[in-house]
């Protein structure tokens, strides 16, 4: 059987930690999880060629996107994946434990 989460934790607000069921310990910037979500429509906007700064336009941000980006919640989907919403009202994502293994981290456990 594949290793599963044993337990999570924020050991500061913007890193997340999972304690897997091997005995490895790694840690998640939030910042990287919403950037490696695996969604269709965050892959779409992946896909598509950087579109050169227009310098006739102000982009203002919302006071959402000013906001340090966090995890709302965080919800295991049968044994192989997570759900993730974020701070900025995104809650599409489906993070796979496969994925999760090699995002972040290890850190000493
Ligand atoms: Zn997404």
């Amino acid at each position: 059987m594949s290793p599963q989460p044993a337990g999570l934790s924020l050991p500061s607000p913007d890193r997340l930690q999972i304690d897997w069921s091997d005995g490895m310990r790694r840690q998640y910037p939030i910042k990287q999880l919403r950037e490696a979500c695996p969604c269709a429509t965050c892959r779409e906007k992946h896909s598509q060629p950087a579109k050169p700064a227009d310098l006739r336009s102000l982009k203002i941000l919302t006071n959402e996107e000013l906001q340090p980006l966090r995890i709302v919640k965080m919800q295991p989907l049968g044994n192989y994946a997570y759900n993730i919403a974020f701070s900025d009202g995104h809650d599409t994502g489906i993070f796979t434990l496969e994925l999760l293994r090699e995002l972040g981290e290890q850190v000493a456990s």
